[in-house]
């Protein structure tokens, strides 16, 4: 069930009250929890007096019934209280299970599942697309890596001068989702990221062939 909560912030530009709605928890029987969550808009919010936008952080239970996932959006205070509210749902819930602490990883976590892919094999693509970027990323400072969705997806590279982009190419996406196939069939961690990944591809049984 979505459990929506009146409440009210400062305008950080003219000190007016903004209302807003803020979700406890929301899934998708609310036809624009998914592309609200996508595009920033269910965090934003507007200032009625002077138009200023905003954004709000908050705790945030998303329960996307369609691609049977669970993404706890856990403001980093939060992260233990997510994973035992996570704890606590696991045992009678078959899918997948995660926490992220910042909204631009639960935009992209929203984009990687409802593009139809695993954040698992996708953050292991990212690692091989970063090592073949490490020569010209030299010396830059890296923001982060995102998946961006589309009829053909890319990698944001983004860097505190900018961002670039990669393509996704589905060709190798497979080829990992085939390659590790097995160690990737049972799902039950909650962070999913490039540390993940890199701890992944270091074990020994999961040396990657290219
Ligand atoms: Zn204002």
């Amino acid at each position: 069930m979505s459990k929506p909560e009146k409440q009210t912030v400062t305008c950080p530009k003219c000190g007016e009250t903004i209302a807003f709605t803020l979700w406890h928890s929301i899934n998708t029987d609310m036809p624009e929890a998914i592309p609200d969550i996508i595009s920033g808009k269910l965090f934003e919010v507007e200032c009625k007096k002077c138009g200023y936008k905003t954004h709000v952080n908050y705790p945030l239970l998303f329960n996307d019934m369609i691609h049977q996932v669970m993404i706890y959006n856990a403001v980093p205070e939060n992260a233990r209280e997510a994973g035992d509210a996570l704890n606590s749902m696991k045992t009678l819930y078959p899918g997948r299970t995660r926490i992220v602490l910042d909204q631009s990883t639960l935009r992209e976590k929203a984009s990687i599942f409802n593009t139809g892919l695993d954040d698992r094999v996708t953050e292991i693509l990212k690692l091989i697309v970063m090592a073949q970027l490490q020569e010209q990323l030299a010396g830059k400072k890296l923001m982060g890596v995102y998946f961006i969705p589309g009829d053909e997806p890319s990698f944001e590279v983004a860097l505190e001068e900018g961002s670039g982009y990669v393509p996704v190419s589905m060709e190798m996406y497979r080829s990992i989702e085939e390659q590790f196939r097995k160690q990737l069939s049972t799902d039950d961690e909650y962070y999913i990221n490039q540390d993940w990944a890199l701890t992944f591809l270091s074990s020994p049984q999961n040396q990657l062939q290219q």
